[in-house]
């Protein structure tokens, strides 16, 4: 009789063992969504689910008959082979729960929640150990992003930080010295950068909300038409090298709230501006269809190489058309217009050509519209 057979008599055993309860046993170890390691005294796997196979990749051809230690290699975050630090085989202490990574079949690493407990017969005797393997690879790369945000938030805000400061030394020395010439210049780079700091933190806020799906809404009944002419109003105001056109419909309603609206629309716009060095028209047009409104911003800019098309909208991209122009940017504005468009109902796109231009659209769910197009 070979190890499996063994193993297999074992299993029917555990089974059927003429008691109802043991037979029930058996099928809930089968059916828990964890993954469950029987081995026996001498740390034979004598028990394993189907949750393992999906966890690891093993079958029960695989692992009955095997030495568990061998088969999942369960090291802790630095390492350490887990058989050499906590086996229960060894001492006393429990195991509850704790994360390593185990080899799968594939040779890839998953990170499991691995807790442990010993099986004792009726006189005390060590007989087995039972382990629980949770999968926590979700968790854990969730846990990694959080990481990169904070590495990544730290580093942004330390830019503006550290101009301030040197700003403030800097006056303190003219000051010293009795020269207050060029405190005027001092104090509007301070104000210009407290400006970005709180831009900057307003922006990892909303990025924050938009992760965690806790961004609020303050939807009202809008006249997107007459809104959006307001907001291309006032920035026709400030931008003076760029011709700033719109063209829009009659009316459009819809439950939309119009800060994070004009938001959307100001990062567009700005950046169509920002992205176009040379100049030429930013056209805005405003176009309705089947139960939605979609508005397109167009520039005559860098353009988006189409290799990084696919990142426009993620989290801290800049691209390499921006590194090359050397502009200002923190990489989240297109990030949060997404999450702003889709925590409306609406989505987002962009069509763009290097060097001739792009177009980044949204579209809004309505509730009606009259058409009678005109441009301004
Ligand atoms: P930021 O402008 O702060 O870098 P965004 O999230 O607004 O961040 O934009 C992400 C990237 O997408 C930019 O860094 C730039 O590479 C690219 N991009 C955005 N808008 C345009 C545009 N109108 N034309 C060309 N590239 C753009």
């Amino acid at each position: 009789m070979d190890a499996i057979q063994k193993v297999r008599g074992r299993e029917g055993a555990f089974r059927t063992g003429g008691v109802g309860s043991m037979a029930e046993a058996f099928t809930i170890i089968q059916s828990s969504a964890d993954g469950i390691l029987v081995t026996d005294a001498n740390r034979i796997i004598v028990v394993s689910n189907p949750a393992i196979e999906r966890l690891t990749g093993y079958t029960d051809e695989d692992l009955l008959g095997r030495p568990c230690a061998y088969l999942l290699d369960a090291r802790d975050y630095t390492g350490r082979l887990l058989c050499d630090i906590l086996c229960p085989f060894h001492g006393e202490e429990s195991l509850d729960s704790i994360e390593v990574t185990i080899a799968r079949k594939d040779g890839t690493r998953v990170w499991v929640e691995l807790s442990c407990g010993r099986i004792k017969a009726d006189d005390g005797r060590l007989v087995g150990a039972v382990y629980t393997l949770r999968d926590a690879s979700q968790r854990k790369e969730a846990e990694q992003v959080k990481d990169d945000y904070i590495s990544i938030a730290a580093h942004d805000l330390r830019t503006p930080v550290t101009t301030i400061k040197g700003y403030a030394q800097l006056m303190r020395r003219w000051l010293a010295r009795g020269d207050t010439s060029r405190f005027e210049e001092g104090l509007k780079t301070v104000e210009k950068e407290s400006d970005h700091l709180v831009q900057l933190v307003e922006a990892l806020l909303d990025v924050s909300r938009i992760q965690s799906g806790h961004l609020q809404l303050s939807p009202h009944r809008l006249n997107l038409s007459d809104f959006i002419e307001e907001v291309v109003a006032r920035v026709r105001q400030t931008a003076d090298t760029h011709h700033v056109v719109l063209e829009r419909i009659g009316s459009v309603w819809g439950q939309w709230d119009r800060v994070r609206i004009e938001q959307v629309l100001n990062n567009l716009i700005d950046n169509a501006i920002k992205y176009s060095p040379n100049g030429g028209d930013v056209r805005i047009v405003v176009e309705q269809d089947e139960g939605e409104v979609r508005i397109h911003v167009s520039d005559r800019g860098i353009g988006i190489p189409a290799a990084d098309m696919g990142k426009v909208f993620g989290r801290h991209q800049r691209l390499s058309n921006a590194a090359e122009l050397d502009l200002q940017g923190s990489g989240l504005g297109l990030y949060i217009v997404k999450g702003i468009v889709e925590a409306h109902g609406g989505r987002v796109w962009v069509q763009s050509e290097l060097n001739v231009g792009s177009t980044f659209s949204f579209a809004l769910p309505t509730e009606d519209y009259q058409v009678s197009d005109f441009t301004s």
